[in-house]
């Protein structure tokens, strides 16, 4: 497997100077195996994916906060007739996944419903474990207000689990950690450092040290802290990677690719 970080920005898209290298753009990572291929989360990293795809791509949400399903509106994929697009959602059923997305996407908040646009869009709840060809999907409930899923993608013998968007708590931690067991690749909130964090305990967000702890538990092979902080700049995350200082962690950097 292959993942392309599109956008590691948490929250809110950046654009100020100061922080280009790890990028502005907010949640988006294409996982690719094969022709096989699954975006996690769609906010406005989405905006710099392929269109074309040798099989229609998987766009997986983890939840429908803002910052990760903006990038939808603007995917040109979407408008392409005849392509096929599946969103899946974390949701009951496909009814209420469909309502969800629909209600974001439709006027008075944005001019035209995502199945409306020319391209095939497929909206439907998000059922795990389940195949996107050769990837396997599986999921747990996170940490966050008003929810958010955990994903674990695998093939073959290789893993990544992706936990955007959660706070740890002893509640789920056990259970996380079980479910990471052994992962090549843990994407992990490091939105906060720890003086942040005390201010913003309960806003669902996490440290850089709390993905250390969970990967020294879960003994996952490589730590990658996702959903910056909009407020911090290139120099602070750079700063607090020397502090970590250890090759298999690294704050995620737009652009970047990662082969498991
Ligand atoms: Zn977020
Ligand atoms: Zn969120």
């Amino acid at each position: 497997m292959k993942l392309t970080v599109l956008g590691a920005r948490g929250s809110m898209a950046v654009s100020e100077k100061g922080r280009a290298r790890f990028g502005g753009a907010t949640s988006c990572y294409m996982v690719q195996a094969g022709d096989d291929c699954v975006f996690l989360d769609a906010g406005s990293g989405l905006l710099s994916a392929p269109v074309h795809f040798p099989k229609p791509p998987l766009i997986l949400l983890s939840h429908l906060h803002l910052d990760h399903v903006l990038g939808l509106g603007m995917y040109a994929r979407l408008l392409l007739e005849g392509e096929k697009t599946v969103i899946c959602i974390p949701a009951e059923n496909d009814e209420t996944a469909r309502a969800q997305l629909n209600g974001l996407f439709s006027p008075p908040y944005w001019p035209v419903a995502l199945e409306d646009y020319r391209g095939d869009v497929e909206i439907r709840c998000a059922v795990t474990p389940m195949q996107a060809g050769s990837i396997r999907i599986e999921s747990i409930s996170g940490n966050h207000p008003s929810g958010c899923r955990v994903y674990k993608l695998s093939c073959g013998e290789k893993s990544l689990v992706y936990a955007t968007d959660y706070e740890h708590d002893e509640a789920s931690f056990d259970r996380l950690t079980e479910f990471a067991a052994g992962t090549d690749l843990l994407l992990y909130d490091g939105q906060y450092d720890e003086e942040e964090y005390l201010r913003s305990k309960g806003f669902g967000h996490s440290t850089p040290n709390m993905g250390i702890e969970l990967m020294e538990r879960c003994k996952a092979k490589h730590l990658l802290l996702v959903h910056h902080s909009p407020f911090a700049l290139d120099a602070q995350l750079l700063l607090r990677q020397g502090l970590i200082d250890r090759s298999n962690v690294s704050f995620a950097q737009e652009g970047e690719v990662l082969s498991l």
